[in-house]
């Protein structure tokens, strides 16, 4: 017989560790499945200088890894695995990882989102280096500096209007000459005196992975075919968010780009109907915060959720 845990957590992110530390100190033993990208995006990033409570700030690494070992303290099982198969048909719900077959009376997903990157190696090697994916994270090493954001969505414009207040100068790239971005977005981008728009242009390599810092962008238009360098000391990637959800399709209720629905903040349901026992927090159900204190606060309330649903059905 399967033993039937209390709770299992999907993610190592900062969503689900919080999960973890609230769960495990109210005495559920939770098991957290570190998944694909284990401690999530901040395991990428590197100084994080608005996590209340470091002042000085505090390395993404280090902060991710403060977390488990805060979980781990109070009994969380942390398990290098990740989902193959889930049904939430009926609970206890049943899981089927890369290491076996789990029961649980609660799920809590918080199985994040991942930056689209662009693909390129160079880009990948400099991630962390001038690279990134989160101007609210990184705008602000870039003070007096120029920069280029690339993505033709609201995203990328907010980035670059964003990016104003540390750059010096600006760049959008956009692939194509018709921008998906709202027309408010794109005027204030356009109307912006720091930022300069090219359109149809993609970039081929970031320059720098010997000097272990981002110089430059090749750049290529593709109406000309013309290829050039653009100098600049940063880029960031504002080409949108995947959600990790799409397992769940089907069996809870998903928005037209994936996110996981949520009521009463972290509650998931299916056909409008609220699932018992399943929880979602963090990047995976947030599209629009995306901040690490607010995947933590809603990791803790999926938590607070699971403890008061076992309590009320007697476990
Ligand atoms: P999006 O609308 O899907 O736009 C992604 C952009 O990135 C597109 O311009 C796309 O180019 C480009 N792109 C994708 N893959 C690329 C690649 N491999 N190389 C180069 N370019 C690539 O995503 P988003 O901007 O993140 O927005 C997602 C949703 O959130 C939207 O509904 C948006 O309105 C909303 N949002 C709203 C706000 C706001 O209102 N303040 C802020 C952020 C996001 P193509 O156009 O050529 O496909």
């Amino acid at each position: 017989m399967t033993e039937i845990r209390s709770t299992v957590i999907l993610g190592s992110g900062c969503a689900g560790l919080t999960a973890a530390i609230y769960s495990a100190r109210a005495g559920l033993n939770p098991l957290v499945l570190e998944g694909h990208e284990p401690g999530g995006q901040l395991s990428i990033t590197t100084l994080v200088e608005n996590f209340p409570g470091w002042p000085d700030g505090i390395q993404g690494p280090e902060l991710i890894d403060n977390m488990k070992r805060q979980a781990v303290r109070f009994g969380a099982t942390l398990e290098l695995a990740h989902l193959n198969k889930i049904d939430l048909s009926g609970n206890p719900f049943r899981l089927e990882t890369s290491t076996g077959e789990i029961l649980t009376r609660t799920l809590i997903v918080a199985s994040g989102a991942s930056a689209r990157w662009l693909g390129l190696e160079s880009e990948q090697a400099l991630i962390g280096h001038g690279v990134s994916s989160c101007a609210t994270c990184d705008g602000f090493f870039f003070k007096g500096r120029e920069i280029a954001v690339v993505g033709g969505g609201d995203s990328a414009m907010e980035e670059a209007l964003f990016l104003t207040r540390f750059a010096t100068k600006v760049t959008l790239l956009h692939r194509r000459a018709s921008f998906r971005a709202s027309k408010i977005m794109l005027e204030r981008v356009m109307a912006h005196p720091k930022i300069v728009l090219r359109a149809n242009t993609v970039i081929e390599e970031v320059l720098g992975v010997e000097e272990k810092e981002v110089k430059g962008v090749r750049l290529r238009d593709v109406t000309t075919g013309e290829v050039t360098t653009l100098a600049i000391d940063g880029l960031f990637l504002g080409i949108g968010h995947e959600p990790n959800a799409k397992m769940f399709g089907g069996q809870i209720d998903l928005d037209d780009d994936g996110y996981i629905r949520t009521t009463g903040n972290v509650l998931t349901t299916r056909n409008g109907v609220v699932v018992p026992g399943v929880f979602a927090c963090g990047d995976v159900q947030d599209r629009r915060y995306r901040q690490a204190i607010t995947a933590a606060g809603s990791g803790c309330m999926a938590a607070l959720e699971a403890e008061k649903f076992l309590e009320e059905q007697g476990h």
